[in-house]
């Protein structure tokens, strides 16, 4: 090994912009930084710790230039496997590793990767409203700044607050964000009856507003049973969707034949999944379309790829998860990825906001519809500890659903 590609230090760094990020930052022996995104939403110092207390250790003095092998270390040493925190402090150690080797070659990380296999990553957006009017004006919104592709979200009548639907603000242009600053996260409220008679309704009314051409995407949120999914996608058939995602919960696989058996409607699925031996059934069998995981919680570039190209064998594609809660480092990865597989279907964009930009200077673009890394060596982001500094971490979690009896429902 040459002595200056050992690892210095390996740093977890945590600040809270406009949300909680969990960053790792390695260095090597001769100065070279690598960043990683471990942020796992509502559970960020459970990484932390792992991270700190149980990675960075084993890290120091290694070479930095072994990713599969440090990958391996840290997957099978650890002797428990898979897991969200697990494959998120994994991620973290193999996107800065990667984001190093990438620097020290002087190139961006797709090219490591096998270079571009397109111009761009197609993003979608997402649209959401309270009626229809506003669901409009939200997609028109979209369609100005350059969105080529768009997810609606809708209210439902009966159903007080809802997954991707901002509460009311006063202002059309707030952003949606699911997790809340508060010491306990916020209850909402579910009826799946009420959402399978009105969605199918909401589509009909834009498709015939925005024509047949605009790709629109609906998210289910693992809300339905394998039956209501399979209803559901029958619905929306004559609204031509790029997919419906997450319409049953995805840990079993099995309901996803069911599914099947009954819709055309394309199927995406996979963001709560972070191992390639959670997608057997689903892509052995072709049960899905697209492979849903980000690059943050799936164990890295290595991870992820590793699934890709699985999933690539069964002609499924890539929709990479890109919500606000993937920081802008994890987002790059995303976009190197992007760039580089032959198997790409389309990107997911949940812009962040000002002061996670101010933290994070990402040489990401987005132009025509389409999301670019940038040429900068590595990933392409760097991390301004000042701005970083004045953002402490705060305590926010996602909601959680109950029925109108009181139970529990998936969120
Ligand atoms: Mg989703």
């Amino acid at each position: 090994m040459a002595l200056g590609t050992a690892i210095r230090s390996a740093e977890v760094l945590v600040t809270s912009p406009d949300r909680n990020f969990v960053t790792l930052r390695v260095t090597t022996e001769d100065g070279v930084i690598g960043l990683g995104d471990a942020t796992l939403n509502g559970r960020e110092l459970a990484v932390v710790s792992y991270l700190r207390d149980h990675v960075a250790p084993l890290l120091i003095g290694r070479d930095a230039h072994r990713v599969e092998d440090t990958w391996q270390l840290l997957y099978r040493g650890a002797y428990w496997r898979r897991g969200p925190v697990t494959m998120s402090a994994i991620a973290a150690v193999d996107m800065a590793l990667w984001d190093v080797k990438a620097r020290l070659a002087g190139m961006p990380l797709y090219q490591l990767l096998g270079g571009a296999s397109r111009t761009g990553a197609l993003a979608y957006g997402h649209a959401s409203g309270r009626d229809l009017p506003e669901v409009f004006d939200s997609v028109r919104r979209h369609l100005e700044e350059g969105y080529r592709a768009i997810r609606v979200q809708t209210a439902v009548p009966g159903i007080t607050a809802l997954y991707g639907v901002p509460a009311p603000s006063g202002s059309g242009t707030v952003r949606y964000e699911p997790a809340q600053r508060a010491p306990l996260p916020v209850e909402e409220d579910w009826d799946t009856r009420a959402y399978l008679r009105h969605v199918p309704g909401v589509f009909e009314a834009v498709r015939a507003e925005f024509g047949p051409e605009l790709p629109l995407l609906h998210d289910g949120h693992h809300r339905m049973t394998p039956i209501q999914a399979a209803r559901l996608g029958k619905d929306l058939e004559p609204y031509d969707l790029f997919w419906l995602e997450d319409c049953t919960p995805a840990e079993n696989q099995e309901g996803l034949r069911l599914v099947r058996q009954h819709t055309t409607t394309p199927l995406a699925i996979g963001e709560v999944l972070n191992s390639v031996w959670d997608y057997q059934t689903l892509v052995r069998e072709q049960l899905i379309d697209y492979v849903r995981s980000s690059v943050t919680h799936a164990g890295g570039i290595t991870g992820l790829r590793r699934i890709l190209d699985f999933a690539a064998q069964h002609q499924i594609k890539s929709g990479i998860h890109g919500p606000s809660d993937v920081s802008p480092v994890g987002m790059a990865a995303a976009l190197h990825l992007d760039l580089a597989i032959h198997n790409f279907g389309i990107q997911e964009h949940m812009p962040h906001g000002r002061l996670t930009h101010e933290v994070f200077r990402t040489s990401a673009t987005f132009s025509g519809g389409l999301l670019h890394p940038g040429d900068a060596p590595g990933l392409g982001v760097e991390y301004d500890d000042a701005a970083a500094d004045a953002h402490p971490y705060q305590p926010a979690y996602l909601p959680f659903s109950r029925l109108q009896d009181g139970t529990v429902h998936d969120w």
